[in-house]
C-alpha cells in the first residue's frame, strides 16, 4: 500500500462533468489499495476572473486582500471535488492550505512554504479518508491567507509529497506531459518520457508555464518521483526524476519564450571601479530580480549597462534606475519592454559544443536580431524582440531536430 498526491489543474476540474472525472481518477487510485492526497486548482479561469474583478474595484489593491480573494477558487474546488468522491460513496475531506498546516512566510501573493504540520493529515490518512486540499495557499505566522504564486498548485502538491514520504506525486493537467515546447505555440513538439529535475527547473523558470518551478525545486531537493499526464486520457505521462546517464546523450530537451521581462539600460556611467555593486544594490534594495546583465565596454571613460527585470516590476525599476543615474552622473536611462526571452536547454549541453552557434545561426538566417545573451551549463537564452517571439521559438525546435517527424534525429550537433 503507498501514499499517492495527484494533483487537478485548472482545466482538470472547470466544470461538474470534468469534477466527476477527477473523482473517479482518484477513487480508482484509492481502490487499487493505496492512500491518496489530492490537491486541486481554481476551477477554469477564475483565478484570472479574480483578479479582473480585483481591479475594476481599484488600480492598486493590496496584496493581502488580493490572496484572501485568490485562495477562494480553490476552495470551490476542494468542496466540489469532495462531494463528487462522497457520491460515489467514498470518505473524503476537503481542506483549505491553512487547515492542513501549510505555513508561509508573509510575502502575499508570492510566498514561500516553511513548514507544513502534518498531524491532521496523518490521523484523516490513518482512518482511510481521501484528503482533498486547497492548492496555492497556505497561512502565515499570524494567519492571514497567502498564495504561492500564480501556477502554485504544483508547489502545493509536490511540498505535500515530499513532507509525506509519498510514493509519488501525479500532475494531472491540459497536456499529455512535458513536451519539447509549448505544444500550442509549436504544432509539432514532442512529448518527453522521461526528463531530469534540471531541465524542468530551467524550463519552467523560463517560460514553459507547464510547471511551477518552486515545486521542481521541492521534487529535485526531496527526490519526489513526478510524473506530468492528461486528465482527459490515460497515456503515458512524462516522468521528472534525477538525471541518469543515457539523458547526457540528448543535447537540447527543450525550448521556451518567455514575455515577462523589461530591458533597461543605464547609458553612459563613469567607469570607474564600484559602479556595478552600487547599481545591483540598488535594485536588489527593491527587491527586484535581476537576469541578464551586460556591459558595454567603455568609451572615453564611460560605459552602458543593459539589464533585464520582472517586467511587473519595470516601475519601479525605471525609478530606482533614474535614481541611480543621478547618482552616478549617467547621461541617461532606456527602456524596453517589448521583447522576449527565448531559451534552449539541455542537460546534454554539459558535454557538447556547437549549441550556441546553432542557435544564433538559425536566428540569423530568419533575420531575428539579438540583443542579448545570456549562457549556463545546461541552458542558453537570447533576448529578441517581442515581435518575432513565437516564429523565433518554432526556428530554434527545428534547428534543434526536435520536431516530431524528425523523431530519429534528436539534436545532431
Ligand atoms: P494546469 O491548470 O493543469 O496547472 P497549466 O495551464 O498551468 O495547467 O499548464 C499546462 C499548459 O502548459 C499546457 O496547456 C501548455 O500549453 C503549457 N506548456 C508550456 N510549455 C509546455 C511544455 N514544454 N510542455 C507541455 N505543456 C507546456
Ligand atoms: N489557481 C492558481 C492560478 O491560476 C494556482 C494554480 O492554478 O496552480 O494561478
Ligand atoms: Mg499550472
Amino acid at each position: 500500500m503507498g501514499l499517492i498526491v495527484q494533483k487537478f489543474g485548472g482545466t482538470s476540474v472547470a466544470n461538474a462533468e470534468r469534477i466527476k472525472a477527477a473523482a473517479k481518477r482518484i477513487v480508482d487510485t484509492y481502490n487499487a489499495g493505496n492512500k491518496v492526497i489530492v490537491v486541486v486548482s481554481a476551477r477554469g479561469q477564475t483565478t484570472d476572473e479574480l483578479i479582473d474583478l480585483a481591479y475594476e474595484i481599484m488600480d492598486n489593491p493590496s496584496t493581502r486582500e488580493m490572496d484572501m480573494l485568490m485562495s477562494t477558487g480553490e476552495q470551490i474546488s476542494i468542496a466540489l471535488v469532495a462531494m463528487a468522491i462522497h457520491a460515489m460513496g467514498y470518505p473524503a475531506v476537503s481542506f483549505t492550505g491553512g487547515q492542513v498546516g501549510i505555513v508561509t512566510d508573509s510575502s502575499h501573493t508570492k510566498a514561500r512554504i516553511k513548514n507544513i504540520n502534518t498531524q491532521r493529515m496523518q490521523k484523516e490518512l490513518d482512518k482511510g479518508t481521501i484528503i482533498i486540499v486547497a492548492g496555492f495557499q497556505g497561512i502565515d505566522a499570524n494567519e492571514n491567507i497567502t498564495t504561492l504564486g500564480r501556477g502554485g498548485s504544483d508547489t502545493t502538491a509536490v511540498a505535500l509529497a515530499a513532507i509525506m514520504k509519498a510514493d509519488r506525486c501525479e500532475i494531472f493537467t491540459d497536456v499529455d506531459g512535458i513536451y519539447t515546447a509549448d505544444p500550442r505555440k509549436v504544432p509539432h513538439a514532442r512529448k518527453l518520457d522521461k526528463v531530469s529535475y534540471d531541465e524542468i527547473l530551467e524550463l519552467a523558470s523560463l517560460g514553459a508555464q507547464v510547471m511551477h518551478s518552486r515545486s521542481i525545486e521541492f521534487a529535485k531537493k526531496y527526490n519526489v518521483p513526478l510524473y506530468v499526464r492528461s486528465s482527459f486520457n490515460t497515456n503515458e505521462g512524462t516522468l521528472i526524476c534525477k538525471e541518469v546517464g543515457e539523458m547526457e546523450n540528448i543535447v537540447v530537451s527543450g525550448v521556451a519564450i518567455s514575455k515577462d521581462d523589461a530591458k533597461i539600460t543605464i547609458r553612459a556611467i563613469p567607469d570607474v571601479p564600484g559602479q556595478a555593486a552600487k547599481i545591483f544594490h540598488e535594485i536588489a534594495g527593491k527587491n527586484i530580480n535581476v537576469d541578464m546583465i551586460i556591459q558595454n565596454a567603455s568609451i572615453e571613460g564611460r560605459a552602458d549597462v543593459t539589464f533585464t527585470v520582472p517586467r511587473i516590476d519595470l516601475r519601479l525599476a525605471l525609478e530606482t534606475a533614474e535614481k541611480i543615474r543621478k547618482d552616478l552622473n549617467a547621461k541617461e536611462v532606456l527602456h524596453d519592454s517589448k521583447i522576449a526571452k527565448l531559451s534552449a536547454v539541455g542537460i546534454g549541453m554539459r558535454s557538447h559544443c556547437g549549441v550556441a552557434e546553432k542557435m544564433f545561426s538559425a536566428l540569423a538566417k530568419e533575420k531575428i536580431n539579438i540583443q542579448m545573451i545570456s549562457t549556463s551549463e545546461i541552458k542558453i537564452s537570447c533576448v529578441i524582440d517581442e515581435a518575432h517571439a513565437d516564429r523565433a521559438l518554432r526556428t530554434i525546435h527545428t534547428a534543434f531536430g526536435l520536431d516530431k517527424v524528425e523523431n530519429a534525429e534528436v539534436a545532431k550537433i
